[in-house]
């Protein structure tokens, strides 16, 4: 098996901007290769999103460590984060490796099984997967410190804010197809406040499972 040299990655993103130490090792020890079509895996090491299978994306490993540079910088250090679209996994990986538990919901079966075998394969333990419709989150093991979504919605799905812990933060990217913007929501007693982030794309939130 050919390896992939990742630590380039992680010295590319600090360059980048992304400054939490934790994060950035996470990047050099994933093997973002094992999370990419077998045809493309020599540019798994390169910062740009990827095709996967069913029409989806990797994402940009910029926006994966940015997304996490955001829930880690918290003055109490989030221990539950669901995230919300598991895709090729990658997100969830890198999770894993700074969050004690992570919970991962994802729409599309194919996907679904794809992901819990590499998490499987890798030992990636503290990752719980889930097929469902993210629009309802994952109930059951709620409330989380932190939610990220990682495919893009006209507007924050209510579920989502209920499954929030007072304290807890969520990044959503918010828009249509063509123009999106990041948005940190965080959860206080008295209600939530919105901060809006960086300009990114994502693909498209859908309802319902296929
Ligand atoms: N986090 C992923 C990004 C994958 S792209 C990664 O690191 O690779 C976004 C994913 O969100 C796709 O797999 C898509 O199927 C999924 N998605 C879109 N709408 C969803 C929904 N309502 N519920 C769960 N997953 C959804």
């Amino acid at each position: 098996m050919k390896k992939f040299d990742y630590q380039k990655l992680a010295d590319e993103l600090r360059h980048k901007g992304i400054e939490n130490d934790c994060v950035l090792n996470a990047i050099a020890q994933v093997p973002r290769d094992q999370f990419v079509r077998s045809d493309l895996k020599s540019y798994s090491t390169q910062d740009s999103a990827l095709p996967i299978d069913c029409e989806q994306t990797i994402s940009q490993p910029f926006v994966v460590a940015r997304m996490t540079e955001i829930i880690l910088k918290r003055k109490k250090q989030p221990e539950k984060v669901l995230e919300i679209g598991t895709g090729s996994g990658y997100q969830a990986a890198i999770l894993s490796k700074v969050i004690k538990e992570v919970y991962s919901v994802e729409r599309i079966e194919t996907l679904y099984d794809q992901a819990k075998k590499k998490f499987e394969a890798l030992s990636l333990k503290n990752i719980h997967t889930h097929y469902g419709d993210g629009h309802l989150g994952w109930s059951e093991h709620a409330p989380y410190d932190a939610i990220l979504v990682t495919a893009a919605s006209p507007e924050v799905p209510s579920a989502l804010l209920d499954q929030l812990a007072i304290g807890g933060i969520m990044v959503i990217p918010i828009g249509d197809s063509r123009h999106q913007a990041l948005i940190a929501i965080t959860r206080t007693k008295k209600g939530f406040k919105e901060q809006t982030l960086d300009p990114v794309i994502f693909v498209p939130f859908l309802p319902g499972t296929r």
